[in-house]
């Protein structure tokens, strides 16, 4: 994903669909994939089908209203903190949490000097295994 992508502002209508699953993203800190997203709307949207969450997910996260967390095969898990912030992955059972942990400053900037990108934003992630899992 490109985090924090800069487009041109449209106005963005909320639909039902979309108020919807915003909102359970916005209620949970689970960073839950697709599957899980889709179980969550349906006790708001019982009649709603999985190819417009999917289609949903997409829209929000193209608009920035949501974060999409890309792990190549692994598929995606979502994010309704859009701050940026920086996560940590156990490696076993696949839970995702935040992880707010203080960084040094200038990283950005170090960067961008390294590799003459402009630079709109990074994400960091830690990998090992969570306290569940022995
Ligand atoms: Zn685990
Ligand atoms: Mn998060």
């Amino acid at each position: 994903m490109a985090p924090s992508k800069t487009r041109p502002k449209k106005p963005l209508r909320l639909t039902r669909q979309r108020e919807a699953v915003l909102g359970v993203l916005r209620a949970t800190t689970s960073h839950p994939d697709a599957a899980e997203v889709y179980r969550l709307v349906r006790e708001r949207l019982p009649g709603i089908g999985f190819a417009t969450v999917y289609r949903t997910l997409n829209w929000l996260g193209e608009n920035g209203l949501i974060l999409e967390l890309r792990w190549g095969a692994a598929g995606s898990r979502f994010d309704g903190n859009v701050a940026r912030h920086d996560h940590a992955v156990c490696t076993r059972c696949g839970r995702v949490v935040d992880a707010d942990v203080p960084l040094p400053e200038g990283i950005p900037q170090a960067a961008a000097q390294d590799t003459g990108f402009h630079i709109e934003g990074y994400r960091l992630e830690f990998y090992g295994r969570c306290p569940q899992c022995p």
